[in-house]
C-alpha cells in the first residue's frame, strides 16, 4: 500500500475513532498506524480524549445526581402533597364530627314548642331554626297511678352545624314532627329517653314534661 502522508490520516483519525469511516478508509489508518510512530500517538491522543472523558464523566455524574435530586424531589413532593391531602380529609372529617355529630338536647320551652292537632294525627311544631333532628318513639301503654295511658315521648336536638346555620339565618323556622294517630295518644311527653330501654321508660318518665294530654 502506498504511503498516506500523515496530515491525511490526522485528518481522519477523529472520524475513525469514532467508527464512522468506510472499511477501505478503516484499512487505510489502520495500516498506518503499523507503521506510523507520530500517528499512533495522535490516535492515543485522541483516544483518550474520547475513552476517558473526564470531563464529560463528571457531567454524567451531575447529571445523575441531578437526575436522581430530581427524583427524591419529585418523591418529597408526592410524599407532602399525599400527606397535606391526608391532613386535610382527616380536619374536614374531624370538623365535620365536630360540628355534626353532637346531638345536644333542646330543653323543653313552651314558647317554641307546642304539641298540635291536625286532621286527627298529633303533631310537635318547634320554632327554631337550630334544629338538627328529633327523636320520637311510638305511643305505648304505661301504668300512671294506677291508670293505664297510651303515651308517647319526643324529643327535639340541635348540632354545633345546625346553631352555626341557625345564626346565619335571619328566619326561623317552622318544624313539624309526627308523633300519631291522635286516638292512640293519651299522653305525651318531652325528654331524653332512653329508645333502647323501654323497661327504663318509667325512670325516663320522671325526667320529662307532660306537655300534652287528652
Ligand atoms: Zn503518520
Amino acid at each position: 500500500m502506498k504511503k498516506i502522508s500523515c496530515n491525511i490520516i490526522k485528518d481522519v483519525l477523529p472520524l475513525y475513532l469514532d467508527d464512522v469511516v468506510s472499511e477501505d478508509t478503516k484499512n487505510m489508518v489502520e495500516e498506518h498506524l503499523k507503521s506510523c510512530e507520530s500517528c499512533r500517538k495522535e490516535a492515543v491522543l485522541l483516544n483518550e480524549d474520547l475513552i476517558l472523558p473526564l470531563g464529560s464523566g463528571a457531567q454524567d455524574a451531575e447529571i445523575k445526581t441531578l437526575k436522581y435530586l430530581k427524583k427524591q424531589f419529585r418523591n418529597k413532593k408526592a410524599v407532602v402533597s399525599a400527606v397535606s391531602v391526608f391532613l386535610a380529609f382527616i380536619i374536614m372529617l374531624g370538623t365535620y364530627a365536630l360540628l355534626v355529630t353532637p346531638k345536644l338536647f333542646i330543653p323543653y320551652d313552651s314558647t317554641c314548642i307546642k304539641v298540635e292537632k291536625i286532621d286527627e294525627k298529633l303533631y310537635a311544631r318547634y320554632i327554631g331554626s337550630n334544629l338538627d333532628g328529633s327523636v320520637a318513639r311510638n305511643s305505648f301503654p304505661l301504668e300512671k297511678d294506677g291508670e293505664k295511658k297510651d303515651v308517647t315521648f319526643f324529643y327535639i336536638y340541635k348540632s354545633p352545624w345546625s346553631e352555626l346555620r341557625a345564626l346565619l339565618q335571619k328566619d326561623t323556622e317552622d318544624h313539624l314532627i309526627f308523633l300519631g294517630n291522635a286516638d292512640e295518644i293519651d299522653e305525651v311527653y318531652y325528654g331524653k329517653f332512653r329508645i333502647e330501654r323501654p323497661e327504663e321508660l318509667s325512670a325516663d318518665l320522671e325526667e320529662s314534661e307532660l306537655i300534652w294530654k287528652k
